[in-house]
């Protein structure tokens, strides 16, 4: 493969250990690996992307998401609804999704990231209607080439049992096992440049067993993978453990191993200093989605806490059905917000928020090979015009990449391969594609992403009529 030289960045922001931003940088890149950062690199036969108005970061990691909610943004009855009022609107449209809702839902909500920035996502499927299975996502995921960690997520205890979902949409868990085992066997990579990890994810406390939860974190730990679940998302999740289990959420987790640096929990907007010093002190994840805790009225994460704690913090943009956009680089700025709403203008930077962004989502991910522009690590990195009118008068490029914008990227570079973010969509078949996946309420159209690497090209085909009734 050819070498590629990113050139003459107006700022290389590097994540590296020093924090280092390099005024002019440069970046070369061989065989998916970064191999030098810094000023003036000669390499003559390599191919050169110039960067001159730019700034490079390293590519954005989106660490929660529900891809498959994609199809069911701002539906009316669960527009202003909390956490479970709105989960029950909801639940019996998303039981009439099957495998290809799954696929074109994924598909849509990968390129919206990839737009923003993100070159490595996370997602959290926690149902499986009518034949849909985890592989629908992992398919979609591999045609758009950003990288993949999706979880087996798991649902149940119906409603008959006391749980919160409908009865239709719960699995037995002696079948969410086996299934966790065979996809874990069939896709998940252990290796550094891994494409795709698959975690396991029961959907929360409140939707599974405590011996479920207990089993799954003995099958991670045998197949070292990955634990995932949502945890302490609003008072109401507080008050269910409670009454439920007797304790809060974070004892819960721990009393059945969902604990230490191979977990991340969703959310965590409830918790209280005990259960912050307890994921300080067992490096357990966080990942943080903002705008969805707007938009459910959860509250405001002590994240200035949690990270004067040490604990490890990253983003996610949540299903699309809470948020209901996908936008990383967005988040990141909600995120920065939230915290100065509760702490005052100085709890937190435009520069920390980065930081959590890329590098916080690569550790919370348990990724040591990504989240910075550094030799060694994989060549996943954005490049933000900021010539535009969003930046323009903008001092300082980096905090205002957060600030102002802008918020789509100019280029995106997974394993040192160009995605054509951005410069690539059409944005006539972009709004197409957006308007017959949602102008209808839940009616999808079909949604053709083309060829690997080519995440935003969203070509629509409205012939394509939805399988999905209105409910
Ligand atoms: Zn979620």
């Amino acid at each position: 493969m050819t070498d590629l030289l990113i050139c003459n960045a107006d700022v290389l922001v590097t994540m590296n250990a020093a924090r280092q931003e390099i005024a002019g940088g440069d970046l070369l890149i061989r065989d998916g690996v970064i191999v030098q950062a810094g000023l003036g690199i000669v390499a003559p036969d390599a191919q050169r992307v110039e960067a001159r108005g730019c700034v490079v970061t390293p590519g954005l990691i989106n660490t929660h998401h529900h891809l498959y909610q994609t199809l069911t943004r701002a539906v009316p009855g669960g527009q202003d609804a909390l956490l479970f009022g709105w989960l029950k609107r909801l639940y019996p449209i998303w039981a009439r999704f099957g495998p290809e809702e799954m696929f074109v839902s994924a598909q849509t909500g990968l390129a919206e990231l990839a737009l923003s920035g993100v070159t490595l996502s996370s997602d959290h499927l926690y149902l499986y209607p009518n034949g849909a299975r985890l592989d629908d996502t992992i398919h979609a995921a591999a045609e758009i080439g950003l990288r993949f960690h999706p979880t087996r997520g798991a649902m149940s205890i119906g409603e008959s049992a006391g749980g919160l979902p409908p009865d239709n949409l719960v699995e037995s868990e002696a079948a969410i096992l086996a299934d966790m085992i065979r996809v874990v066997d069939a896709f998940h990579d252990p290796l550094p440049g891994a494409m795709c990890r698959v975690g396991l994810a029961p959907c929360s406390p409140f939707s599974v067993s405590r011996d479920l939860m207990r089993d799954t974190a003995l099958l991670a730990r045998d197949k070292g993978v990955m634990l995932h679940t949502h945890l302490a998302e609003n008072d109401e999740d507080i008050a269910y453990s409670e009454a439920k289990f007797g304790c809060r959420p974070g004892q819960y987790a721990e009393d059945l191993g969902w604990t230490g640096p191979d977990v991340w929990h969703a959310h965590c907007v409830k918790l209280n200093s005990t259960e912050i010093e307890l994921f300080g002190r067992s490096c357990t994840g966080v990942s943080h989605c903002p705008c969805s805790n707007c938009r459910l009225g959860s509250g405001i994460a002590p994240i200035r806490t949690m990270r004067d704690r040490r604990v490890n913090v990253a983003l996610g943009v949540d299903g699309s059905a809470s948020n209901d956009a996908g936008n990383l680089l967005g988040e990141a700025r909600m995120a920065m917000f939230l915290q100065r709403v509760a702490g005052g203008a100085d709890a937190m930077s435009a520069r920390e928020v980065l930081e959590i962004a890329t590098l916080g989502g690569a550790r919370v991910l348990g990724r040591s090979d990504l989240g910075s522009l550094e030799p060694g690590k994989r060549a996943d990195l954005a490049i933000w015009d900021m010539s535009g009118i969003e930046a323009a008068g903008a001092w300082d490029p980096v905090a205002g990449l957060v600030l102002c914008g802008p918020t789509r990227v100019r280029d995106l570079f997974v394993e040192g391969s160009a995605s054509g973010a951005g410069r690539a969509v059409d944005d006539d078949r972009s709004s197409e594609a957006r308007r017959t996946a949602t102008a209808s309420g839940p009616k999808p159209g079909r949604v053709r992403i083309s060829g690997p690497m080519q995440a935003p090209r969203l070509l629509a085909n409205s012939r394509k009529s939805s399988r999905i009734p209105c409910a």
